[in-house]
């Protein structure tokens, strides 16, 4: 079994969708899940630029397209919104899908959607993309600011709601933040090691470590920019030093797999914040290429268990302990 804990699939769809395009999921992804392997996975909404300056309309047409796009993929796709739900999914030979939102831009400060978000089916939320907006700050806001009194209403109702909350994007401020706010375990879904390649969407070693203590999980991100600097290191094997490097820290309890695999996205969308035309990463460029890493993994001398926990057992017992 694998699980992806991020990929902007919803993303993807609604552009498609927007295009006259239907079924995209069984059409352009359906057989990359099933030769990658993937069982399930966290399929976000995000506002891609420029429709993250109308992050409410994007939204509503997102959640359309989403519907729709559900409804014509129900013989091989089941919405999770718990663990069970995940072995039941499992069991009739469908994907698992967990719904999530690329940050709450959407919301403005009405933190009381997030019930009726939560009523929708979604579990899991960012605050924040990279901008900052009424509840919080993400890497490209002021470096001063975290999260706003709104944003700490906001966790709370996630906490009390079940709905998971993932520090990707967010600033160092606002991750401090939420970590002193939350009264459950947070993500960081798709960010690897600033010790290994020093971006601001990448953990340093403090985070690294609070995340561990509260026993939450970081999804390792195939994004080669994230990887690091150097071409020559921006390989499956360079992936897997950031997975080491955690490892050492925190044991491998607290490591998923939150590919941010790039071919979800439009090439306008990406020149908005990366000058690289991509290239992604030699071997793991999308999910058919999981068992790529599924293999060097072993190779490095990760035990099957410890492979196995990385893969969907972590996130099945994040799962188990936040969602009701
Ligand atoms: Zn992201």
């Amino acid at each position: 079994m694998l699980i992806d804990i991020h990929g902007d699939i919803w993303t993807d769809v609604t552009i498609k969708r927007g295009l006259g395009k239907r079924a995209v999921i069984r059409t352009d992804h359906l057989n990359k899940f099933k030769k990658g392997g993937m069982s399930g996975g966290i399929f976000v909404i995000w506002a891609d630029p420029p429709h993250d300056q109308r992050p409410k309309e994007r939204l509503v047409e997102s959640i359309k397209a989403m519907g729709c796009e559900l409804w014509e993929s129900r013989d091989f796709l089941k919405v999770v919104y718990n663990t069970d739900d995940f072995y039941r999914a499992a069991s009739e030979n469908k994907l698992a899908v967990l719904l999530g939102l690329e940050g709450l831009s959407c919301i403005e400060d009405n933190v009381e959607s997030l019930y009726a978000l939560y009523q929708f089916g979604f579990r899991h939320a960012t605050l924040t993309w990279n901008e900052q907006n009424a509840l919080a700050t993400g890497v490209k806001g002021d470096q001063d600011r975290g999260l706003t009194a709104k944003g700490k209403e906001a966790v709370k109702i996630m906490n009390e709601l079940g709905i998971i909350l993932d520090v990707s994007h967010a600033n160092d401020k606002t991750f401090w933040d939420i970590y002193n706010e939350t009264s459950v375990p947070f993500i960081a879904s798709h960010s690897n090691c600033r010790e290994l390649c020093n971006v601001p969407r990448n953990l340093n070693d403090d985070q690294i470590r609070a995340i561990g203590e509260k026993k939450g999980l970081i999804g390792i991100n195939s994004f080669n920019e994230f990887i690091s600097f150097e071409d020559d290191k921006m390989t499956v094997d360079y992936l897997i030093n950031h997975i080491e490097h955690i490892a050492g820290l925190i044991g491998t309890d607290h490591i998923a797999l939150g590919f941010d695999f790039f071919e979800y996205l439009e090439g306008d969308t990406t020149d908005s914040f990366t000058t690289d035309a991509y290239k992604g990463t030699i071997g793991l460029e999308d999910i058919s290429k999981a068992g790529n890493l599924i293999n060097k993994l072993s190779e490095r001398g990760f035990s099957k268990e410890d492979i196995d926990k990385i893969s969907y057992k972590n996130f099945l017992s994040l799962m188990s302990r936040i969602l009701k």
